[in-house]
């Protein structure tokens, strides 16, 4: 044997060995990685499954919650029929109370829920990136594998074979291999579409939180007014019936003197003002305070004093003191300032509408005054006690009236 000839052998030889290990090597390198982030998407797996059954719990409270809601609200229907007595009002504020409650535990319950729903939208995200990193590496690590048996032409990868068929069976494993890629690369463009729908999720969700939370400030301000209202009852009435009915017969009186006041100033003054009130063409209106919870509706069927006369207004919640604003253009018709009794301003506009804010604690403006649409009219009020809050005002809000041609309408069918 020649020197030359045996140093090709031991050449080729080398690149045989060398060859196999690195097709070994590479394949073995992809299993392992495949296997690490199999272990890793598997706790992840497992987290998911624990969110989703806690989401699952939730949302079969909220349910159970739900229905006990219906049997408060069917409890005050029944309720509002019946005799107008003080246990009997002061069972529908308590069941409203209840109801108030209830709406909480909901709104806290699905807090918990869209922040799990967060959490598990983010972990998914994790799951995916994890997986595409891992068919990153797979990838890279096929296209090096097949580059370097590229390297070679077809006589020496047979050289380096053991025989023919093991020549074929590296053919089949470069085949397989651009197979295996494809797949990869196929599920690597569907685990970027999962993130990008599980991101817009993420976005979804975290509006949705500020809602909720927004959402639960309310309510809570909600029961503190609806626990003053029944302290309000119970303070006044001293828990006698009589006193009880004393009162409402009381705040008849007061309403009915101020209802009787509006109709004939509004009648005399809109017929003093119809030159100028002319001049307005259309009347559009805006929010009295800055639109918030209606506390109280229009005719509302729940309201304490139905018995007597029903709610001609609205009552939106507004903080004590709140600028009022005009929600019209007009000429102020009356500005009640009745002390510790109930105040109140009265606004003629154009097209037989006029306007009534209800429990004022201080005007800005005198009768006769023309106000623009949005000018500050004076302050609100309704905290028991304070002036121009009345008899019959619970809580701080604004008591806003719409009157069309002499009658009550709803506001709310005026109100953008
Ligand atoms: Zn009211």
């Amino acid at each position: 044997m020649s020197k030359q000839f045996k140093f090709s052998l031991f050449v080729l030889c080398f690149l045989f060995l060398f060859l196999r290990s690195t097709v070994f090597v590479f394949s073995e390198k992809i299993k392992s990685n495949n296997k690490l982030s199999v272990i890793q998407n598997k706790n992840k797996n497992i987290e998911i499954f624990e969110i989703e059954k806690e989401i699952k719990d939730k949302m079969e409270r909220i349910k159970e919650l739900e229905k006990q809601d219906e049997i408060y609200k069917r409890n005050i229907e029944i309720k509002k029929v019946q005799q107008m007595t003080l246990n009997n009002e002061l069972d529908i504020l308590g069941t409203k109370i209840d109801v108030v409650s209830n709406a909480i535990e909901r709104t806290e319950l699905k807090i918990k829920q869209v922040n799990l729903e967060i959490q598990d939208a983010e972990l998914k995200i994790l799951r995916q990136e994890a997986r595409i990193e891992e068919a990153k590496e797979n990838v890279g690590e096929f296209i090096r594998i097949i580059y370097h048996l590229d390297q070679k032409n077809p006589l020496e990868i047979l050289l380096l074979n053991n025989s023919i068929s093991d020549y074929f069976n590296q053919i089949k494993f470069v085949k397989n291999l651009e197979y295996q890629m494809q797949k990869v690369l196929d599920k690597l463009q569907i685990d970027r579409q999962i993130i990008k729908e599980e991101k817009k999720i993420l976005e979804e969700q975290e509006l949705k939180l500020e809602n909720l939370k927004k959402d639960h400030k309310e309510k809570q301000i909600d029961l503190e007014e609806q626990e003053e209202n029944k302290n309000f009852f119970l303070k006044e009435t001293k828990n006698s019936e009589s006193k009880f009915q004393e009162l409402l017969l009381a705040v008849k009186k007061e309403q009915e003197q101020a209802n009787a006041e509006i109709i004939s100033l509004e009648k005399e003054l809109r017929e003093k003002l119809k030159k100028e009130l002319e001049k307005e063409k259309e009347t559009i209106f805006i929010w009295p305070v800055p639109k918030n919870t209606i506390t109280a509706e229009f005719n509302d069927p729940t309201y304490i004093f139905r018995k007597y006369f029903s709610h001609n207004a609205i009552d939106i919640r507004a903080g004590q003191s709140t600028p009022i604003v005009a929600a019209a253009s007009g000429y102020i018709g009356k500005v009640k300032n009745a002390g510790m009794k109930y105040s109140y301003i009265l606004i003629i506009h154009n097209n037989g509408f006029s306007t009534v804010y209800g429990h004022t604690s201080k005007s800005y403006v005198k009768d006769g005054d023309y106000v623009n649409q949005g000018q500050i009219i004076g302050l609100s009020g309704g905290m028991p006690g304070t002036p121009g809050a009345g008899r019959y005002s619970t809580g701080p809000h604004l008591h806003f009236e719409i009157h069309l041609n002499g009658n009550v309408v709803n506001p709310t069918k005026y109100l953008p």
